[in-house]
């Protein structure tokens, strides 16, 4: 059954529904091509947080914005036009809480709303520095001191932005290193009964699952499993590295999987066994997460292209439909915005270098597979212009306001 609002076609125009991108950390935006060189000290994931952490460590609410809505406008350009942020950064820079608590929260809502996409606010809890491990100095605007705190924030957004049809609000706990398991579970009770997605990083990185099985005898998701926590409402981010009882364990949940292959690529992650998830029942959602770089069509293609350089076949996963499923109505699901579905519009070029010429009889194919940014004309959330003749209705603002928060932060510009 495909669910997604049919492509539309007419006078050398494409209309397809606005893509989610339900994972992202915008004020990692700040980092691209600034962590590539060998020379620089990110030779590995946890070399490259390091640098990630030395930036967290300067960022002020100014700085957030102005990155986060640069960062936006760079997706809505993209044709994305609803945003999952999962939101870890909550206090100042001594680690002291701001005296309004969700002050870096609401400026990162306020990014999407200035840029016209939708939010969904991710209120990511943070407690430890890693498996039995107190916080590092470098983690301390992360922490969270409990669930209440963490609950009383959701809380405080939720009624902020009742009214508000572009913003809803989510809760994750940011993995289960970062986050002891009692509270993952109560944190993952208040949100189901709550009716909010419930997010979590799972899987990443293989060092975390020795560090985990020591902690709690197994690996992360097996982990939640046995503690209730897998849900339809259940997003993982990665999901990288499972073993087949675990892959088994997400697919009778019907939980997502929020695939960053951008990101995952960028900081060699690995590759996820993304069609066992699926055949298994998992329901596969994509996420930009560091923006390393960003082109949303390349990151719904990576999925089904990544598994064909893993199982060395073609048509490995998913076809062009089902990938513009997962990024339109999983994503939105992901982002609880599944009453948004089909009310947000991306109009395509025809006659774009990088899908002109295409056959009818294969409008997704050529789309999902061929498409470049590019090729985004119009762009409509919930009625309103964002993107007009390819350029962001506010672009010159949004990329003023980043330039000068680089230079705030000692980033160079050389052009
Ligand atoms: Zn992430």
């Amino acid at each position: 059954m495909s669910i997604v609002p049919e492509i539309q076609y007419s006078d050398d125009c494409l209309t397809i529904p606005g893509m989610a991108t339900a994972h992202s950390h915008a004020f990692q935006r700040a980092l691209r091509g600034r962590t590539q060189k060998r020379s620089t000290a990110a030779g590995s994931f946890w070399s490259w947080r390091g640098l990630m952490y030395d930036l967290v460590r300067r960022v002020t609410p100014q700085d957030m914005y102005a990155i986060a809505r640069f960062a936006y406008t760079e997706l809505a350009m993209s044709g994305v036009t609803a945003v999952g942020e999962f939101h870890y950064v909550h206090h100042d820079r001594d680690g002291q809480a701001y005296a309004e608590r969700t002050e870096l929260a609401e400026g990162v809502i306020r990014a999407a709303r200035d840029t016209g996409i939708r939010i969904c606010l991710i209120r990511t809890a943070y407690m430890r520095g890693g498996f039995q491990k107190e916080i590092e100095p470098s983690q301390l605007r992360f922490c969270d001191e409990s669930v209440a705190h963490v609950i009383n924030d959701v809380e405080k957004l939720k009624t902020a932005y009742a009214a508000d049809p572009f913003v809803t609000v989510a809760v994750a706990a940011h993995s289960i290193r970062a986050v002891p398991l009692p509270s993952v579970t109560d944190l993952s009770t208040y949100a189901s009964e709550n009716s909010l997605p419930f997010h979590m990083h799972v899987c990443e990185q293989r060092r975390e699952l020795a560090e985990c099985i020591e902690e709690h005898g197994t690996t992360p998701v097996s982990v939640l499993a046995d503690a209730g926590v897998l849900s339809p409402s259940f997003v993982g981010v990665h999901a990288t590295h499972l073993s087949t009882d675990e892959i088994a364990q997400i697919g009778r949940a019907q939980s997502l999987v929020c695939l960053c292959r951008t990101t995952e690529r960028d900081l060699g992650d690995g590759l996820p066994q993304t069609s066992d998830l699926i055949l298994a029942g998992a329901r596969i959602c994509v996420g930009v997460d560091s923006h390393a770089a960003e082109n949303a069509f390349e990151e719904i293609r990576a999925v089904e292209l990544d598994e064909r350089s893993r199982r060395e076949i073609r048509h490995a996963a998913l076809d062009a439909d089902e990938l513009l499923e997962a990024a339109t109505r999983t994503g939105y699901e992901a982002c609880g915005m599944l009453s948004n579905v089909g009310e947000d519009l991306v109009v395509l070029d025809g006659r774009d270098p990088s899908i002109a010429g295409m056959d009818h009889r294969h409008v997704s194919d050529c789309v999902v597979f061929g498409a470049s940014p590019r090729a985004v004309k119009t762009v409509t959330v919930g009625g309103r212009i964002v993107v007009d003749s390819g350029i962001h209705v506010a672009y010159q603002e949004a990329y003023e306001g980043y330039l000068s928060a680089l230079a705030r932060l000692g980033l160079n510009k050389v052009m």
